[in-house]
């Protein structure tokens, strides 16, 4: 069996201007990043219309090998093209960190990725890098701020705002700077963040354009004053520069699938502490430019597609016209409490058990959120017929649509039943809502998920939450939508509770604000957001030779 980097060179990728005269993006319109990549001029989105269908790609509870969803959003996309549908796809940028640690890149796999994979997993086009020194910037002007005197009374152990870089670097997640004298800073605690787990991530996701983009960098919180009141980056007059240092990243960028279907990847925050979607820019010009846009959103869809719409598509004002849902033998068997190095036997017992947490997934998407949806069952090699047959019945028993989808081992041939089954949604009568209202406070929100979306009891909030809710209410910030970060293996917020638990608590022990991206990140434990590398890093494997080739990336 060829790797996916294997598969990936076997291709010879066409001329990104070829890819873009498909959709109709005039050559002045495109930014080359080499022969293969390109930014796109963000005028684009002011002389369209976003007239085209929004597929969400969603999933199950996801084991830790992740389940395809990647995979699934681009064989679908291209399916969809092969069908006479003009489709484009919209994704998240990978980071860097995870591509040295656990094996595996965000491109997709098997027969269905999008190309240059070496390069989107590596460098790409230097979003991260634009991101990482704006967010750093930020740092460097308020430890300058404190030095030259601190005229806004920044109280330096209430600083909240951390550094970043993109890499996995677990010994930078708690540190001491400004150390060596008077000359060198005021030395305070400090921490490093991933860059993907950055605000300036989540707000270069959700800016409509520039001057949006450069009034959300102004709204950030960086802590508090000595007073207790907040500080934010436009007291520090910093917004400008940050927004002029994110000017080109701002510009998505349009790459292919191994078929030739134009892909824009742009942006990609955590899941957890932040919303975890691609941009909204991409997203509506993958609208303006297709027929029908593919999009995925992050984890299991009781956290990704939650946020997707009750944040981003609120924001955006897009409505999503079809929702898919993927599910795996493995992930389902994971559910039902299978190990996972055990996940490649037939178990139909562990499988049965953990249908039911497919099945509340799909119970969100139609009765809460009002959309059609179809289970998509990404085939693994190690399935069984039995074992694909006990999901295809159980869910046609209960009158949900479902298809195979073997994108993975045959690229668009093996979409072809998954395509139809959403194009036949497209047409469906559906009645998007939101699973909150906005405007109720903060704890009516929180609720609403855990009970409608989680289907939890109740939630309970430690002290700390109880005075971070009331001194957000006070500030002004109670009417943000909420960002969850729990747990993704499992709908309670304990990772060992799988399947569909019942009767269980939520339990809120923290809240922040991310006044920039505008949400309020509501914490249910403690969220890693700088991850370490494993005792064998995948970097281990990888060489570069004299010619330039890569060997090891996945
Ligand atoms: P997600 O987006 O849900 O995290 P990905 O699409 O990135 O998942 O896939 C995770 C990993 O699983 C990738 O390495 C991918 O190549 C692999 N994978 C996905 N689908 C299949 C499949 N049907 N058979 C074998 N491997 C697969
Ligand atoms: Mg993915």
């Amino acid at each position: 069996m060829k790797t996916d980097i294997e598969i990936a060179n076997s291709i010879v990728p066409q001329p990104i201007e070829t890819i873009a005269d498909q959709i109709n993006i005039p050559k002045e319109d495109l930014y080359l990043y080499g022969p293969h990549k390109a930014k796109l001029n963000l005028s684009l989105l002011k002389d369209q219309a976003t007239k085209g269908k929004l597929v969400l790609v969603t999933a199950i509870n996801p084991t830790p090998a992740g389940e395809g969803k990647t995979t699934t959003t681009v064989g679908l996309g291209d399916a969809l093209n092969k069908a006479g549908r003009r489709t484009v796809i919209a994704l998240r940028e990978p980071s860097l960190g995870p591509v040295f640690g656990i094996k595996g890149g965000a491109t997709g796999g098997g027969y269905a990725q999008v190309i240059p994979m070496e390069d989107i997993n590596l460098h790409f086009t230097g979003d991260m890098h634009a991101i990482t020194s704006a967010n750093n910037l930020l740092s460097a002007a308020i430890d300058n701020h404190i030095h030259q005197g601190n005229a806004l009374g920044i109280d330096p152990r209430r600083i909240s705002w951390k550094r970043c870089l993109d890499m996995n670097d677990r010994a930078l997640r708690r540190i001491v700077c400004g150390l060596g004298g008077p000359a060198n800073g005021m030395p305070r605690e400090e921490g490093f963040d991933i860059t993907v787990a950055s605000e300036v991530m989540a707000i270069l996701c959700l800016a409509n354009n520039l001057t949006d983009l450069k009034d959300r960098l102004g709204r950030i919180i960086i802590g508090e004053n000595f007073a207790g009141d907040y500080v934010s980056a436009k007291d520090l007059q910093v917004h400008g520069a940050m927004a002029m240092l994110l000017k080109d990243a701002l510009k998505p960028n349009l790459v292919q699938t191994l078929e030739g279907t134009p892909a824009i990847i742009h942006g990609g925050p955590f899941a957890n502490i932040a919303h975890g979607c691609n941009s909204i820019i991409a997203t509506k010009m993958a609208l303006s430019f297709g027929d029908i846009a593919v999009t995925e959103a992050g984890f299991g869809a009781d956290l990704g597609a939650e946020k997707f719409f009750d944040i981003k598509c609120r924001y955006a004002g897009l409505e999503p016209s079809a929702v898919v849902v993927v599910a795996t033998v493995r992930a389902l068997k994971y559910n039902g409490g299978v190990a996972k190095d055990d996940l490649g036997t037939e178990n139909l017992e562990a499988l049965e058990d953990g249908l039911p947490n497919l099945l509340r997934h799909l119970d969100n998407i139609q009765k809460v959120y009002g959309l059609p949806a179809v289970v998509a069952i990404n085939r693994f090699p190690t399935d069984t017929e039995a074992e694909l047959d006990l999901i295809r019945k159980a869910c046609r028993d209960r009158g949900v649509q479902v298809a195979l989808s073997e994108v993975w081992a045959k690229g668009s041939a093996g979409g072809a039943e998954l395509a139809e089954a959403v194009l036949a949604l497209l047409d469906k009568p559906r009645q998007f809502t939101f699973a909150y209202p906005v405007e109720a406070p903060i704890k009516e929100k929180i609720q609403d998920i855990v009970t409608r979306i989680y289907r939890g009891r109740a939630v309970v909030y430690s002290a700390q939450a109880e005075k971070v809710i009331r001194q957000l209410t006070a500030a002004g910030y109670g009417d943000l939508p909420i960002c969850m970060a729990k747990t993704q293996y499992s709908f309670s917020d304990e990772a060992t509770r799988l399947g569909a638990p019942e009767d269980f608590t939520v339990t809120i022990q923290d809240l922040h604000v991310s006044a920039g991206a505008g949400f309020i990140v509501a914490l249910c434990g403690s969220i890693l957001t700088m991850p370490g590398l494993p005792k064998e890093p995948a970097a281990l494997g990888m060489d570069v030779n004299a010619e330039g080739e890569v060997t090891g990336l996945f």
